[in-house]
């Protein structure tokens, strides 16, 4: 999944983040009210996990933003404060979930396991033209092909077939894959691409990633 982390503490969102990647996610990090809102309103993460004492403001203001523009996004709110006049107050503006800090990895994990299986973002199997993904094996089969694909070369693929029959950019991958800030010039969505086709396309089969020539890239749907 895609998820946004709103911490200001370093510690913590290092904590975090380390976690949620090791189990394949890819988390964008905001440190504060403004720059967790900007984010969370110009892209379409799957979660977003969400601390309440920012340093310029709460975390309130931004759920009371975010919510009425993404109705669907699942929040955990992720607090030291957890009583359970806090608790009832930020469910009732839209949160989700709450997890009071200090917490276990292994719960916040399933937490956020069960926010994904809640969410339609990631019903477990994907399906485009030939081609089926299943998100939780990351296998990918086309045909009598099977691949297992490693972290970023599968989010690259279940980003383009959640797509599928849209063209998607390369700023729009590098985004969407490596974060947002990655470096713009580089030609790594190309040279993923091209890991991906060697493993899912056989001669006389058209491409399972068609280029689009000056646009992008596609998933047939
Ligand atoms: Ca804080």
């Amino acid at each position: 999944m895609n998820i946004l982390l709103i911490e200001d503490e370093d510690s913590v969102a290092s904590f975090i983040s380390k976690g949620l990647a090791a189990e394949g996610h890819r988390v964008e990090r905001a440190s504060s009210v403004a720059q967790g809102t900007a984010l969370a309103l110009s892209y379409d993460f799957d979660l977003v996990l969400l601390d309440l004492v920012l340093p310029d403001g709460r975390g309130e203001q931004v759920l009371s933003r975010v919510r009425p523009e993404k109705p669907d996004v699942p929040v955990i709110v992720v607090s030291a404060l957890g009583d359970v006049e806090d608790k009832v107050s930020l469910l009732d503006l839209g949160a989700n979930d709450y997890l009071v800090k200090p917490f276990a990895f292994a719960e916040l994990a399933a937490r956020v396991r069960a926010a994904g299986r809640g969410s339609q973002a990631s019903c477990r199997e994907l399906h485009a033209a030939d081609i089926t993904l299943d998100t939780r094996t990351r296998v990918v089969t086309r045909g009598d092909i099977k691949a297992d694909l490693p972290s970023r070369e599968f989010a690259l693929m279940e980003y383009l077939m959640r797509h599928a029959g849209q063209v998607m950019t390369r700023q729009q991958l590098l985004d969407a894959v490596w974060g947002i800030g990655f470096d713009t010039e580089s030609n790594v969505v190309d040279v993923y691409v091209s890991y991906l086709r060697r493993k899912l396309d056989r001669p006389g089969m058209p491409s399972a990633i068609e280029t689009v020539r000056g646009a992008g890239y596609r998933v047939r749907a």
